[in-house]
């Protein structure tokens, strides 16, 4: 398949912006109304929109940009085929009848790996920006212990495959005008396997695995952002008989901080004040994630204006050091005053010259203007 994001003709680390600009440009050229004399305009603007969906929302295209598919590996189903990487080629070579890509997905020596597993961790804001360890439950197939995973009946042992003496394929050397002619098959008494099982496990019925939940501990490193992804080698489902386990993976999903919010690793948080301290000054203490810290917002201070305390952020992935904490004040203008509070503005007004609107409340009935608030 070819990359969606040549097809979409934007780099891998284009914004959602870029995407959709590149897209809406891209399927007004190519749609079919527009190419009437063009056969392959109709595929090539299906190509196109099956990029775009893909690129368009943040966890397929997360899911592609990780594996090359937004398919990724199935959920459902731990005994599903793992995604061995050889599966496709031995398929390709190995027929057994059903087209070149059909028949099973196994290579026909050697253990079926399992399956990659993923699950979703709710954590907590201040775990994923000082680190910690969250347990997660997950679906999968764990080896059967009553049969040490072999899925023969205790005390019996698996028997090499007398079809096709363990190596799990079949070779056919038939004779033609053209010559010799050898086709090679998955072994069809094994499946594959090189050994087959007279008496079954009773446990796992010869699988050697059993289906069920298993709770993993995950260590989370300090300085983790919401959609991040965690991968645990060989803690995914196991193969059958004896198979080598999977991954798992564990995408994280970070609650919101109720002041905090991120911006990489700085948190930035609005602070309302009044306009009389933003005029005069004045001291705030204000609790950052290490502890109380006192905020000295000075006289004059403009609405919007930002103050930065180092070293208060999260602590970069990976890394020495941490962002700041950024508080941005915003100067609110009083909304209700009573009479003795607008008396004392408008004597305030009068003093630095100011034009203000009379006390007198039909004013503003009176007075048309063309400008709308929005
Ligand atoms: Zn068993």
């Amino acid at each position: 398949m070819a990359d969606l994001y040549e097809i979409l003709e934007v780099p891998r680390d284009a914004s959602m912006d870029d995407i959709k600009r590149s897209y809406r440009r891209l399927a007004r050229e190519c749609h079919p109304d527009a190419n009437p004399h063009d056969p392959d305009a109709e595929a090539r603007f299906k190509e196109l929109a099956g990029a775009y969906e893909v690129l368009s929302d943040a966890e397929k295209r997360s899911r592609y940009d990780r594996f090359g598919s937004a398919d990724g590996f199935d959920l459902g189903d731990p005994f599903g085929s793992g995604a061995s990487g050889l599966g496709d080629l031995f398929d390709a070579f190995f027929s057994g009848g059903a087209g070149p890509f059909g028949g099973g997905r196994r290579a026909p020596t050697g253990p079926q790996r399992g399956s990659d597993l993923e699950v979703v961790a709710r954590i907590a804001f201040n775990d994923a920006v000082f680190g910690a360890q969250t347990d997660v439950t997950v679906r999968t197939a764990t080896a059967c212990e009553d049969c040490d995973a072999t899925g023969a009946e205790p005390g019996t042992s698996p028997t090499t495959c007398a079809e096709c003496g363990g190596s799990g394929e079949v070779r056919m050397v038939r004779q033609s005008v053209l010559g010799q002619i050898v086709t090679a098959s998955v072994c069809a008494a094994c499946s594959g396997r090189g050994q087959t099982i007279d008496s079954p496990c009773p446990t796992c019925g010869g699988e050697g695995r059993l289906i069920g939940d298993s709770t993993y501990t995950v260590d989370v490193p300090k300085g983790v952002d919401d959609g991040s992804t965690l991968r645990l080698t060989g803690r995914g489902a196991v193969g059958p008989r004896g198979g080598p386990p999977g991954d798992l993976y564990v995408h994280l999903r970070v609650e919101p901080h109720d002041r905090f919010s991120r911006e990489g690793d700085d948190l930035v948080e609005h602070m309302s004040i009044g306009i009389a301290q933003a005029a005069l000054g004045v001291r705030l203490p204000l609790e950052t994630l290490d502890g109380w810290e006192d905020l000295v917002v000075p006289r004059g201070t403009q609405s919007g204006q930002s103050f930065r305390l180092k070293n208060r952020g999260v602590p970069h992935l990976g890394g020495r050091g941490r962002g700041d904490l950024i508080v941005v004040v915003d100067v609110e203008t009083p909304t209700k005053l009573d009479e003795e509070e607008a008396e004392l503005l408008r004597q305030f007004a009068e003093m630095r010259g100011e034009d203000v609107a009379p006390a007198d409340e039909g004013f503003f009935s009176k007075v048309k203007s063309a400008f709308q608030a929005h």
